[in-house]
């Protein structure tokens, strides 16, 4: 499979990674957007958000908490982030391997772009 964040996830591929467990993993975008942009996937290889299956469910809220402990642990929960997930093309999704965006640490603008 030709997956970067699988890639990622083997260590076949360097990351800044600030979390990891046996379910999901944290790093630190290459292309930052914002003062925080933390990218944190499911370590099952899932390619878009419209492949999740009921089996996922648990999984897909584990993948919130954690991103939810990240911006505690930065220190933008209280002062506002966004989680973002890009589904297939006109959204923007260019790795096919689902991913929450984690932004903060500055105003964002609604609508995004
Ligand atoms: P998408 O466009 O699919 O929603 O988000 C993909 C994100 O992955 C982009 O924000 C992009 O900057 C990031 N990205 C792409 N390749 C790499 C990489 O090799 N390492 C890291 N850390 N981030 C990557
Ligand atoms: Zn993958």
């Amino acid at each position: 499979m030709n997956c970067i964040f699988c890639e990622i996830i083997e260590k076949q591929r360097p990351a800044q990674i600030i979390y990891e467990d046996e379910h999901v993993i944290a790093f630190e975008d290459i292309h930052p957007q914002a003062p925080v942009h933390v990218l944190v996937i499911p370590k099952k290889h899932i390619p878009t958000s419209l492949d999740i299956q009921d089996e996922d469910n648990d999984l897909i809220g584990y993948l919130f908490q954690t991103a939810n402990k990240i911006a505690k642990e930065k220190r933008i929960a209280g002062r506002g982030f966004r989680l973002v997930m890009n589904s297939n093309r006109e959204a923007g999704q260019t790795v096919f391997h689902i991913h929450l965006h984690l932004l903060g640490g500055r105003i964002m603008h609604w609508p995004p772009g």
